[in-house]
This record gives C-alpha cells, structure tokens and sequence, in this order.
C-alpha cells in the first residue's frame, strides 16, 4: 500500500509514510472488509460512513506539515485511523465525531492500539472545541458546503486547515490564517461524507 498508493503518488514526507507503515489499518475496518483494508479505496465502515483512502489520509496529513509539537484538531472521527496517523506525528489530537456509536468505537480501538495522546468527542464539528482552543492545524474529514467560521476562529494565527467543501464533488482546500483572514488555496477535487448539522 505504501510503495504503490503512497510513495509513487508523490508523498514525501519521511514521517508521514512512516506513520503509514506503522498504523495497522486493519483494525480500522468491519471484519468482513480485513483483506481490503490496504486496497487503494475508502471502505464502509457502517452507518453509512467511510474511512478514506490512504492517499488522501497521506495527502492531507501531508498539507498539515507537522514538526511533532502541534495540537491538532480533526474533524470526523469515523473509524479513527486519521486520528491515529495524526498521532503518531505530533502530541496532542482532539478528534470530534457526530455519531455516537463511532465515537464508542473509535475510543475503544485507540484504547486498545495504546494511543494516549488522542483525546475523542462526541459532538457537533461545526462549533469546533472551544475548550482547546487555539489549534495549530485542523483537518476535517466529512465536507461542508463552506468553511465552518468557527474552526477558523480556533485556528491559530499561521495555522494550517485542511477541508474538503462542496456539496457531491468537492475541493480539497488549504486554508492558512494570517492576521486573521483566511487565505484559500485549492488543492485536488475530492469526494467526501457530507458533514451534517446536529439536530437540535
Ligand atoms: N477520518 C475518518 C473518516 C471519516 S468519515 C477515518 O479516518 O476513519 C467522516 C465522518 O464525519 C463520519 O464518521 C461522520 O459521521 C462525521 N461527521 C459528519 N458530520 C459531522 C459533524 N458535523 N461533526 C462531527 N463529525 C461529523
């Protein structure tokens, strides 16, 4: 997976294809989809949502050009595999998911994998999680139809996001925030869950 999905693709980053080859994507993934868990594809991970493709999780993690001391907020959880390669490249992810029975999922496979530095929600990623806040980088991993203003104001001043927006085909943007605007910067056309509004 690494070799044909990840490196000939263009991922350069030297710690980002180690965290590839060290998380075990295969307990990210329902049993009856453990032999394809390395295939080059999103995968069903039940409620109708995915865990991405493990170039797009290399891409975007890329963009995030992390050096190991960031707090991270990720915005998604889903199967948790995110979180996880986001983990093992700086200290501190704070990962926000809106379904409450992935996020007992997600808690308890990190549990089991030894990651202590992720720290699980269960909420609405629109709000962001003020009680962290300023983040250093922010990746969100569901699309909304445009950036959510409250995950730019948790951002912090030269802050990278990364998020995919639009409604069926997306864009993946890099957001940099400077003096406090945002500058947009599109990266790939994408495709992504939708991210949904909490009922209220
Ligand atoms: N990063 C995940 C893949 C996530 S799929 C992984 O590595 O497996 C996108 C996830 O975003 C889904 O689990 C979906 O339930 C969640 N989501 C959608 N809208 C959301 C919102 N408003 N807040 C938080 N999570 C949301």
């Amino acid at each position: 997976m690494v070799q044909e999905q990840i490196i000939e693709r263009g991922i350069r980053d030297k710690k980002v294809i180690a965290a590839l080859l060290k998380v075990p994507r295969h307990r990210f993934v329902p049993s009856e989809y453990k032999n394809s868990a390395y295939i080059d594809s999103p995968l069903p991970i039940g409620y109708n949502q995915t865990i991405s493709q493990p170039y797009i999780v290399a891409l975007m993690t890329e963009l995030l050009q992390l050096r190991g001391d960031e707090k991270v907020l990720e915005i998604g959880t889903g199967s948790g595999y995110q979180a996880a390669i986001l983990a093992e490249l700086t200290k501190e992810v704070y990962t926000i998911e809106i379904l409450e029975p992935l996020v007992r999922e997600a808690e308890t496979r990190l549990m089991n994998l030894g990651y202590q530095n992720i720290k699980v929600k269960c909420g609405d990623g629109f709000l962001g999680w003020e009680e962290f806040a300023p983040f250093d980088a922010i990746i969100v991993t569901c699309a909304p139809l445009e950036i959510p203003p409250r995950l730019i104001e948790q951002l912090r001043e030269k802050g990278r996001m990364i998020i995919p927006v639009g409604k069926r085909f997306q864009e993946l943007k890099l957001i940099i925030k400077e003096e406090g605007k945002a500058t947009v910067k599109d990266i790939i056309p994408v495709r992504f869950v939708p991210m949904i509004r909490a009922k209220r």
